[in-house]
């Protein structure tokens, strides 16, 4: 069953134990748009199953929020919407439409890194016909930003910087104040080490802040209200102040001097991410 908030936006919750993330469906007058399109072709599927049951107007629109794995391979389930994407997203999947989900090149992209094995499990398992499947291509290619009108319905779409991906979209809804983030608040991980972008923090919760949202939607976690989101964001600025190089007992020091407590788990686990990125940078120099 999906979700609902107010009268016009449902979506489909987060699964982790199978990587699924958040899909959202927001219905105007005339239109629907579709939110991510699932980690797999038995995802999408799950999902458009559910909008059937609703009696909503036709999906019109499928907006991706960026190019990984979990939200786009549901992409060729949704036949008859534009699939709308930023111009770094299309980019990304033009490379993806080059795999092959044949048993070999699966653990040739596994050997090589390029898949993780959670990505391949769930192709094997979710993915029926894969040696045939290939990526469907994007409709809608879009620069900044994007409105669509679904009918009384507008939505608006933005890439923003963000510390996970530099091809990460958001999707505001004025009229409920509800913003879809897909992954763009987290950190990603690289080289086995998982980092949140410091330089682009205070630049992403900019971007992030401008909408006046009550609702948060990301990608794989339970939905947060505006102060679940500050008390985030507030943790996160708090931990990379304190990281001004690649030593965690530094990092820790420092923090407990701004604060004198020690930092509570979420800062900790923040600290070591930005320490991380500290690494990350130092092996790139
Ligand atoms: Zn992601």
């Amino acid at each position: 069953m999906l979700n609902q908030i107010g009268d016009s936006i449902h979506y489909l919750p987060n699964q982790n134990d199978k990587e699924r993330p958040t899909l959202g469906l927001v219905c105007g007058d005339q239109y629907s748009l579709v939110i991510d399109s699932g980690n797999s072709v038995q995802h999408a599927r799950d999902f458009l199953h559910e909008i059937e049951k609703l009696k909503v107007p036709p999906v019109k629109y499928l907006a991706i929020t960026h190019a990984h794995w979990d939200h786009v391979l549901g992409m060729n389930e949704f036949e008859a919407a534009a699939i709308i994407v930023n111009a770094r997203t299309n980019e990304i999947i033009q490379d993806w439409r080059s795999l092959s989900f044949d048993d070999h090149s699966l653990q040739e992209y596994a050997d090589a890194k390029k898949m993780t094995s959670q990505c391949v499990e769930t192709i094997i398992s979710e993915i029926p016909e894969r040696d045939t499947f290939q990526l469907t291509s994007p409709d809608i290619i879009f620069e900044g930003s994007l409105r669509l009108d679904l009918g009384n319905k507008v939505c608006v779409l933005e890439t923003i910087r963000s510390t996970h991906t530099d091809d990460s979209t958001i999707v505001y809804i004025p009229d409920e104040k509800v913003l879809f983030l897909g992954d763009s608040a987290y950190g990603t991980t690289e080289n086995s080490l998982y980092h949140f972008k410091q330089s682009l923090l205070l630049p992403m919760i900019e971007d992030i802040r401008k909408y006046d949202a009550t609702h948060f939607l990301l990608g794989h976690e339970s939905i947060c209200d505006a102060a679940e989101m500050d008390l985030y964001w507030k943790e996160l600025i708090s931990a990379s102040k304190a990281v001004t190089s690649a030593s965690l007992e530094g990092a820790i020091a420092a923090f407990e001097a701004d604060h004198d407590r020690k930092p509570n788990e979420n800062e900790l686990f923040f600290l070591k991410a930005f320490v991380n990125d500290q690494i990350l940078k130092s092996q790139s120099e």
